[in-house]
């Protein structure tokens, strides 16, 4: 080949994409049902950094809050949408390695103490969890939607 391809610079046309702004809370995005889901790990997540990481009860430190944007955003674009079944039992693993593990261990250290501590959450989750998975997902994300809803 005579003119060999340099690398093309046009790497960045990604950026009209990203221009949605990040809220402050990604969280507020969500479906009551997800969003339900996602303050639900929260709170786990704040008892595990109480305890694990010092950091004073209500509050996270700066890993664990960009775990918890970071499962904002996987429950954003679960392709189950408002149908998506508690994490434990989904067939989807859409956690990258490090973050899944990071909440398997709040989980483990958490899940039986929201009991005691947020009892409401706690049995709303145990019920979620007894639904049935969907043979398919809706393919219908609460991003989907969202975006759907701004168009109309
Ligand atoms: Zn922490």
């Amino acid at each position: 080949m005579p003119h060999s391809h340099r690398k093309s610079p046009k790497k960045h046309a990604k950026t009209s994409q990203q221009s949605e702004k990040q809220s402050v809370n990604p969280a507020e995005r969500l479906s009551r049902r997800l969003a339900r889901e996602h303050r639900t790990f929260v709170y786990m997540t704040q008892l595990y950094c109480h305890k694990h990481h010092q950091h004073p009860l209500g509050s996270l430190c700066d890993a664990c809050a960009s775990l918890m944007a970071y499962a904002a955003q996987k429950l954003d674009r679960c392709p189950y949408g408002d149908d998506k079944p508690t994490c434990v039992k989904c067939p989807i693993h859409c956690y990258k390695a490090k973050e899944r593990e990071q909440s398997r261990e709040i989980m483990r250290y958490s899940g039986p103490r929201m009991l005691v501590r947020h009892p409401i959450l706690a049995i709303l989750h145990l019920i979620d969890g007894r639904q049935p998975v969907p043979e398919q997902p809706s393919m219908r994300s609460n991003r989907q939607r969202r975006k759907a809803e701004k168009k109309s």
